[in-house]
């Protein structure tokens, strides 16, 4: 090959490269400043779990291991327990409630099974994302953890409005 038909096909390459990179400037910045900036998550978003209360602040979870039953990665633990008071000092909405309650995020795929199997809505994903620890035991996380009366909400992220279009890349794919 000549060198002028070396230049020439460079060059060629070259501006098709740029036109790509060119034609993305007047799109919609898809990046975010994380963290300075809150990283907007949709309202399907599946992060850690969240372990609800009734109105009265009791645990809706009745520890039936329907969720552990579901679980592909066996990573929920449960263990169950009775509290006989009166319902309204109970812990739980029932008798029955999970003294323990673990999820290990070590092995947790986020599938949403659990969610799907719990006949009592007593968990659901919530919206936090950052997990990340240097220890893995630290991935261990428990019923204080878990609990959305306790569980520490990141000040990161921000839920998309229902109608709010975050993803249209992936749309067009
Ligand atoms: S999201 Fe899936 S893998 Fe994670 S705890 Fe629930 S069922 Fe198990
Ligand atoms: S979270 Fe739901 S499915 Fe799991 S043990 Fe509690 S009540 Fe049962």
């Amino acid at each position: 090959m000549s060198i002028i038909s070396e230049v020439i096909d460079s060059t060629r390459a070259i501006i098709q490269g740029m036109s790509v990179t060119l034609s993305y400037i007047p799109r919609r910045k898809q990046t975010v400043e994380y963290p300075e900036e809150p990283v907007t998550v949709q309202p399907r978003y599946r992060g850690q779990h969240l372990l609800h209360v009734d109105e009265l602040g009791r645990e809706k979870c009745v520890a039936c291991f329907l969720c552990a039953a579901a679980c592909p990665s066996e990573c929920i633990y449960i263990e169950a327990a009775d509290d006989p008071r009166p319902a309204e000092e109970r812990i739980g909405v029932d008798e029955r409630y999970a003294k323990v309650y673990n999820i290990d995020y070590n092995r947790c795929i986020f599938c949403g099974f659990c969610v799907e199997a719990c006949p009592k809505d007593a968990i659901t994903h919530g919206y936090n994302f950052e997990l990340s620890v240097y220890n893995r035991a630290d991935l261990l996380k428990r019923k204080d953890d878990l609990l959305i009366t306790k569980q520490v909400q990141s000040k990161n992220y921000r839920v998309a409005f229902s109608d709010e279009d975050v993803d249209s890349e992936y749309k067009e794919v």
